[in-house]
């Protein structure tokens, strides 16, 4: 049945090129039922799609993951022709999708929708096949690609991991750099203002049995039926809109602690475990208060099954092993979310950024400056890596654009941006900084430039140059220099140090400079811009050593030359 068409796909399909990013899927209405014994999924819906290319396409493809197949494809109440494929494409865990493609009795014309009503089914195993074959131990590779529905535990992530709902992506293959990332940040700006409905049920089970909890993200309902009567557990979320979010959901024998602050999913024995981060979130919250106000949702905190999964986020809502007690690494998560739920942005680097700004300022509240700036300092590398990858692709593709505000690469938009708004406190003070962000309305950022002005308007600063290289555009990073060190004896004692720091990257920042002297220490800030030197004098009472440029705080290529040692 799924290969319906075949035939008439053999003779007609290859004489056209198919356009698979032409359509934008601008709402799903899904009903979704999973049968976790037999690790099965079986989907039946609505799907709207808009025509979003310059010519009416008469062919569209709907992908879903690989161990799915697709049942039936109906316009206007008649099944349409379609031909079913394997696409191999590491968008999904299994390397590969299912894909229809489909005809239509008519071409959509430009801006024009199209309403599918759709069905397919299939099982969503642990499957770690897309890691295994690039060289990942199979024993890693598990614990990143965690996503099944099992007998006892399941949980499934959408798009990046799972195409468990329909996507329409050209193919992305891990071997090739950033690649899988790129597709998939693609796929989710496009998708940004869909809007998407699920309802999750699972078969009916026996009295005596206690209903395992559905969860799923978005704004959900849980009908939970714990009662005598034996019904269909439920759970139905909507999405509107998508907004970024990596829609999943997750199926458990859960027991609830439910807090005011946070909602904590956790799986028997484990109690401790729960109370100890619902303890953690309490303790953040006054500071996540104190930058954007009250939360608007509780987080919630849903206990992964395999003790050493990698944990994963999806705007106020986490899932990761519990167990581990680490009351510090808790507080630090529960900061993150927090921050997620009081603070909302559609644009990435604001919106992630400012929640790792968070989590390093949280950080220098607990433990001072220093162990913020080495929780910083754990990113750096990944940011300078990726700054040379990509100065690499750029010579082969000039068009490539990364900056802040349209980069999908999680280097940057979690890491960089942390930098930045770091960078951006030091230079405005926190003062100015929580105004802004005070101030800042997600609806009302409709340009890039909307964030930079609000931080100006309090700072009463230009900041247009720190925008450009950092955020509008992607000039890489800084490397900074002491160039030279001139102290001048002075009437009374003492010295003035004249001292020239040279930026050898094209990125401008202000940067501190610390001179040492013998019994202390003075530290002043300058401004250096791309390719260019600033000096600045120090006043030393006793005789100057050494000069170091960046204490760390702002992310820079390379390290290893910013110390200089003074001469007698
Ligand atoms: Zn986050």
């Amino acid at each position: 049945m799924k290969f319906l068409c075949v035939l008439c796909a053999l003779c007609g399909f290859q004489s056209f090129a198919l356009d698979r990013e032409a359509f934008t899927f601008t709402n799903y209405d899904l009903d979704v039922r999973v049968e976790p014994e037999q690790q099965r999924l079986a989907v039946r819906g609505k799907l709207t799609l808009r025509n979003d290319s310059t010519i009416p396409q008469k062919n569209l493809s709907v992908q879903i993951s690989s161990t799915l197949d697709w049942r039936s494809i109906q316009f206007e109440g008649k099944p349409v022709q379609f031909v079913s494929q394997v696409y191999t494409s590491d968008i999904d865990h299994t390397g590969a999708l299912s894909e229809a493609i489909v005809t239509l009795p008519q071409a959509v014309p430009p801006k024009a929708i199209v309403e599918l009503a759709i069905g397919y089914e299939g099982t969503i195993p642990l499957d770690t096949t897309r890691l295994t074959r690039i060289g990942v131990p199979e024993e890693v590779a598990k614990h990143s690609d965690w996503d099944q529905i099992g007998k006892s535990f399941s949980a499934v992530r959408g798009i990046g991991y799972v195409a468990w709902y329909p996507v329409a992506i050209e193919a992305a293959n891990l071997s090739e750099g950033n690649s899988v990332f790129s597709a998939a940040g693609k796929w989710k700006r496009r998708e940004a203002e869909a809007s998407m409905r699920v309802h999750l049920e699972t078969p009916t089970i026996s009295e005596q049995d206690t209903a395992p909890t559905i969860l799923c993200g978005g704004q959900s309902t849980h009908d939970l039926t714990r009662d005598s009567i034996p019904k269909p557990p439920a759970a139905e979320c909507t999405y509107f809109p998508l907004n970024f979010v990596v829609p999943a959901f997750v199926i458990a024998d859960y027991d609830l602690l439910d807090r005011p602050t946070a909602q904590v999913f956790y799986l028997p024995d484990h109690r401790d475990a729960a109370e100890s981060y619902a303890l953690a979130a309490d303790l953040a919250l006054p500071f996540v208060k104190e930058w954007f106000g009250h939360p608007r949702e509780k987080v919630q905190l849903l206990e992964l099954a395999d003790r050493d999964a990698a944990p994963f986020e999806s705007g106020a809502i986490v899932l990761t092993p519990l167990g581990k007690n680490d009351s510090a690494l808790s507080r630090l998560t529960a900061v993150h979310q927090l921050t997620h739920a009081a603070f909302a942005s559609s644009r990435p680097w604001i919106y992630e950024g400012v929640a790792h700004f968070i989590q390093a300022a949280y950080k220098e509240q607990d433990n001072g400056r220093q162990a913020a700036l080495d929780f910083m300092g754990l990113h750096r590398t990944a940011v300078a890596d990726a700054e040379a990858a990509l100065a690499a692709e750029h010579h082969q593709n000039a068009a490539a654009d990364e900056s802040l505000i349209n980069t999908s690469r999680e280097e940057f938009y979690r890491s960089k941006a942390m930098y930045v708004w770091w960078m951006l406190r030091d230079m405005v003070g926190e003062p100015a900084l929580k105004k802004a962000l005070a101030a800042y309305h997600h609806e009302q950022d409709k340009e890039p430039s909307y964030m930079q002005h609000l931080i100006e308007a309090r700072a009463k600063r230009d900041l247009e140059w720190f925008f450009d290289d950092w955020v509008y555009r992607d000039r890489g990073l800084p490397d900074f220099r002491v160039q030279s060190s001139y102290p001048r004896p002075i009437v009374g004692g003492g010295f003035v140090v004249a001292i020239t720091i040279e930026n050898l990257g094209s990125a401008g920042a202000e940067v501190p400079v610390t001179l040492r002297m013998e019994g202390g220490e003075v530290t002043k800030r300058v401004q250096v811009r791309g390719n260019s030197t600033s000096t600045v004098r120090i006043e030393a009472p006793s005789a100057p050593q050494e000069v170091v440029v960046n204490d760390g705080s702002v992310a820079e290529s390379n390290t290893s030359n910013n110390k200089f040692t003074i001469q007698k």
